[in-house]
């Protein structure tokens, strides 16, 4: 597959099969991300029955409390994959005992997912900007994919080599994302479809119309489509290899 969705959750589309099918038939690898321990199998499941979509695990930071018993699940399913996902920290919930959760699940997966050298994390930081640049923005061994990032252009500059951020449909129709995307510098973007959970007109969006993301980045960038996918292709053999350890771009 030439391009890959890094950012989808396609198990939870009401036909999977059929999204991957259109998918494939656009050239569009997928990673497949859980929201938590009670997904991985149908996730595990998917991504054996269907080549170019590979398995994440990872717990939602929104679900970070309630599946604290079950944490250690968590742990055993990263410890088994490159594809760590969705995690993060979500600065939107007041609870203290929600944000304290959410940051004893985060730390703990970061660490287990630090010892393989060569993860690929899907990071959600909505509010939560300064605090998941701090844990992982800087140094982390392996890829940093800062998903839906809605910070804006001023968290650039604290930002190390190991991050990249995936853009997704909903961004890339978006008036306020506008100001980030000019500024992302174009050799750290990769493309998601946070599918079924972003919207493409009425329907969700899927890996299948991230075509859409390539041409708004294209005309952001004034390169032809072609280019504009050489670009993408290049910052994912970078951002995805495996066995990478250096976190250079
Ligand atoms: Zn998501």
């Amino acid at each position: 597959m030439p391009l890959t969705d890094t950012h989808c959750h396609l198990h939870l589309y009401e036909d999977p099969d059929a999204v991957a099918r259109r998918s494939e038939g656009r050239g569009m690898g997928i990673v497949s991300l859980p929201t938590g321990p009670d997904e991985f199998a149908t996730v595990r499941d998917l991504a054996a029955r269907v080549p170019f979509v590979h398995a994440g695990a990872g717990l939602v930071p929104q679900r970070a409390r309630e599946c604290l018993g079950r944490l250690d699940e968590v742990v055993d399913a990263v410890r088994a994959t490159r594809w760590v996902g969705e995690i993060g920290l979500d600065g939107v919930t007041d609870d203290a005992e929600d944000r304290a959760a959410q940051r004893a699940v985060f730390d703990r997966l970061v660490a287990v997912a630090a010892e393989r050298g060569d993860a690929v994390l899907s990071v959600h930081s909505r509010r939560a900007e300064a605090d998941v640049i701090d844990r992982v923005g800087q140094g982390f061994p392996g890829t940093v994919i800062l998903h839906w990032f809605s910070g804006g252009p001023r968290w650039l500059d604290r930002v190390g080599p190991c991050v990249w951020f995936s853009v997704n449909p909903a961004m890339a129709a978006s008036n306020r994302s506008r100001p980030f995307l000019e500024a992302l510098p174009r050799e750290r973007v990769l493309l998601e479809s946070d599918g079924p959970f972003v919207h493409h007109g009425d329907r969700p969006a899927e890996p299948s119309d991230l075509h859409t993301v390539v041409e708004a980045l294209r005309r952001i960038w004034s390169l032809s489509t072609r280019d504009a996918m050489a670009q993408l292709v290049s910052n994912e053999a970078r951002a995805l290899a495996p066995g990478r350890r250096d976190g250079a771009p």
